[in-house]
C-alpha cells in the first residue's frame, strides 16, 4: 500500500551529488497546504489553548485539547509538521532526516500507531544476509571485517561492563528509569554521585578491563547515541537508556536501530494532525513566535511577524536549544534559565546516501573519524541501489555538511568501497529551530535541573521531548509531554464529561 499523501517541497534538508552540489529543499508528506486555517482572530479572541510547534508533543497536545472539545490553536515556525522527526520522499525513496525507528517498548507510539491503522505497517533496517553483510571495524589498528555476531558480541561484553556500576547492571541505580529521581531502592545521593560521572569518567573506572577495540566500540557508542562526546554526556543518562531497554545492551539494535515505519514518520505525523484538523483545529504555519507574555490569567504568544494571539492555556513544545531566543515575561525562573542555558549537548549529523548495488548487510564503525556507524538500510525505489544511513557525533567545527558536502563521500568511503549517487540530510545543528539534535545532557545536570524543566510556567506548560520522564529524546518522550499537558489544560480549563456536574474553570 502506497501512502494517500502528496508530498511538496519543504524549506528543509538537502541533497549533494558532485554533479549538481548542494541542493535545499525535500519533498515531504509533512508540508501543510495552505498553510494557514485561522477563522477566529482579532485581539478580542481567547483560545483556550495554543500549542505552540508541530513536533509530536505539539501534535499530540493539539489533538487531545481537539478531541476533549478544546478551542485550539497549533502555530509553527516552519513550513511542516513533525519537527525533529520527518521524512523525505526522494525518487521514490522515503529517507527519515531525524527520529526514525520505533519499537513496542513504546509504549505511547505504538499506541499511536495502532489507532491510525499503521502498527504493521513496519519495515526493517537490518536486512539478514543482504550484500556486505559484515562488520567493518576501524579503530586505530587498521580496517578489518567482523561477523555481525563477532562485532555483537564484542559490543555487549564491553557495555556490560561500562554500564554495571552497581553490580547489577543499573538495576539498582535506575529500578523505574522513568523516575530517574525517585528511587526505592538506594537512597537519593548514590543516584547524585553517579550523575556526577561523565561518561569519560566511567570509562576511566574501566578500561583496564577492555581491550582496545572494545573501548575504541564504547568511546564511539557514546556519541553515537548521544550526540555528544564522553568527556560531555552524563553517564546516568546511558545508564536510564540501558535501563529503558531492559537492562540488557543485547536488545540496543531491536529496540534502537531497526524498525521503521514503511510510509516514513511523516505518515504518521499526517495521521495525527489530519485527525486534530478534522476535530476543528486550527493553525499557522510559517509564524516563529518570539515572545509569550504571561499576565492576568491569560497568555499572549507573539509572532516574529508582530501577530498576537491570546489564550487561557499555552503548551509549548520549543527545543530546550531554542528557548533563548524566546522572551518570556515574566521571566522564566533562575534555576530554568541556568539550566537552558548550560543547555544539552547533541549536535549529532546523520547523514543518508543511495549507493549503487546491493550493500544492505552493511555495518561498521570508524573511531575516531568524520562518521562513527553505518547502516545499510534496505534497497532504493527500483531495487538496484541501496539506503546507506551513517551517523557522526559532535562533529561542530570539524565537518560541516553544509560546507564541506564532498567530505561526507570520502568519510562514507571508510566503511566500505561504494559508489555514491547521492547523499541526503538535515543539519540539525544549522536548523533554527532545533539548534541541535535530539536531547541528551552533561554530568550534574539531571539531578539539579530536570524536575525545574517539567514543571509549568505559570500559565505556559513546558512539554518537550527534551525533559520527558521515560524515554527523553526520544518519540515516546515527545508523546509522553504533549499527552500530560494537553491533560492538565483540560483539567484546569474543564472538561465536560458524562454525568459531571462540575464546571468549567478558567
Ligand atoms: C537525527 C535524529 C535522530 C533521531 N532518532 C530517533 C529515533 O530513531 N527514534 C526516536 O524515538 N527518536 C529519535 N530522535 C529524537 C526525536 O526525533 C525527538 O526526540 C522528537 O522528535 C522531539 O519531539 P518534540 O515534539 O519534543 O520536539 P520537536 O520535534 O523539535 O518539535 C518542536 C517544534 O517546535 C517548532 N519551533 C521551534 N521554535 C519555534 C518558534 N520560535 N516558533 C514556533 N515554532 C517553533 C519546531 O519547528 C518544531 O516543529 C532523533 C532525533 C534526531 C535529531
Amino acid at each position: 500500500m502506497s501512502s494517500p499523501y502528496r508530498a511538496s517541497k519543504s524549506h528543509d534538508g538537502h541533497t549533494y551529488t558532485r554533479k549538481d552540489g548542494l541542493i535545499g529543499g525535500l519533498h515531504t508528506y509533512a508540508v501543510i497546504e495552505p498553510e494557514r486555517k485561522v477563522r477566529h482572530s482579532g485581539d478580542n479572541n481567547i483560545w483556550e489553548a495554543i500549542v505552540i510547534g508541530s513536533g509530536y508533543a505539539g501534535l499530540v497536545a493539539a489533538r487531545d485539547l481537539v478531541k476533549a472539545g478544546k478551542k485550539t490553536l497549533l502555530l509553527e515556525a516552519r513550513d511542516r509538521i513533525g519537527g525533529r522527526t520527518w521524512s523525505a520522499e526522494v525518487e521514490g525513496t522515503t529517507y527519515e532526516m531525524g527520529g526514525t525507528w520505533v519499537s513496542h517498548v513504546h509504549a505511547r507510539l505504538f499506541a499511536e500507531m495502532q489507532r491510525y491503522g499503521l502498527k504493521d505497517a513496519v519495515s526493517m533496517t537490518r536486512t539478514e544476509n543482504g550484500g556486505c553483510s559484515y562488520f567493518t571495524i576501524d579503530t586505530g589498528s587498521g580496517s578489518r571485517k567482523l561477523s555481525l555476531q563477532e562485532a555483537g558480541e564484542m559490543t555487549t561484553r564491553a557495555w556490560k561492563i561500562f554500564i554495571n556500576i552497581d553490580g547489577n547492571y543499573g538495576r539498582d541505580i535506575c529500578p523505574l528509569p522513568y523516575s530517574t529521581l525517585g528511587n526505592s531502592r538506594v537512597p537519593f545521593e548514590k543516584v547524585q554521585a553517579v550523575d556526577r560521572l561523565s561518561c569519560r569518567d566511567r570509562i576511566e573506572q574501566i578500561k583496564h578491563q577492555l581491550t582496545a577495540d572494545e573501548l575504541a566500540l564504547i568511546e564511539s557508542l557514546v556519541p553515537h547515541c548521544a550526540g555528544g562526546s564522553a568527556e560531555n554526556v552524563g553517564f546516568l543518562e546511558m545508564l536510564r537508556s540501558q535501563a529503558l531497554q531492559g537492562y540488557s545492551p543485547e536488545n540496543f539494535d531491536d529496540v534502537w536501530t531497526c524498525y521503521k515505519i514503511r510510509d516514513g514518520q511523516s505518515a504518521l505525523a499526517r495521521c495525527i494532525f489530519d485527525d486534530a484538523v478534522r476535530l476543528g483545529l486550527e493553525y499557522s504555519f510559517k509564524t516563529p513566535i518570539k515572545s509569550i507574555v504571561n499576565r492576568d490569567n491569560k497568555v499572549s504568544v507573539t509572532s516574529t511577524s508582530g501577530s498576537t494571539y491570546h489564550a487561557r492555556r499555552v503548551v509549548n513544545t520549543i527545543p530546550i536549544a531554542v528557548l533563548p531566543t524566546i522572551q518570556f515575561d515574566p521571566p522564566l525562573s533562575p534555576l530554568r534559565q541556568e539550566a537552558i542555558r548550560i543547555n544539552q549537548v547533541d549536535y549529532l549529523t546523520k547523514i543518508h546516501a543511495e549507493v549503487e548495488g546491493d550493500l544492505r548487510g552493511l555495518r561498521g564503525c570508524t573511531w575516531p573519524g568524520d562518521f562513527l556507524y553505518i547502516y545499510g538500510d534496505g534497497f532504493c525505489a527500483g531495487g538496484k541501489s541501496t539506503r546507506i544511513t551513517s551517523f557522526a557525533g559532535d562533529n561542530r567545527g570539524i565537518l560541516d555538511p553544509l560546507k564541506n558536502p564532498e567530505r561526507l563521500e570520502t568519510a562514507l568511503q571508510r566503511f566500505h568501497p561504494m559508489n555514491i549517487k547521492k547523499v541526503v540530510f538535515h543539519d540539525w545543528v544549522s536548523d533554527p529551530y532545533a539548534k541541535a539534535g535530539a536531547a541528551w545532557y552533561p554530568a550534574n545536570y539531571l539531578t539539579k535541573y530536570l524536575a525545574e524543566l517539567q514543571s509549568r510556567h505559570g500559565n505556559v506548560l513546558m512539554a518537550s521531548a527534551d525533559w520527558a520522564s521515560g524515554w527523553r529524546s526520544f518519540i515516546e518522550g515527545a508523546m509522553e509531554q504533549g499527552a500530560l499537558a494537553a491533560d492538565t489544560v483540560l483539567n484546569e480549563v474543564g472538561v465536560l464529561g458524562a454525568n459531571t456536574e462540575s464546571h468549567p474553570r478558567l
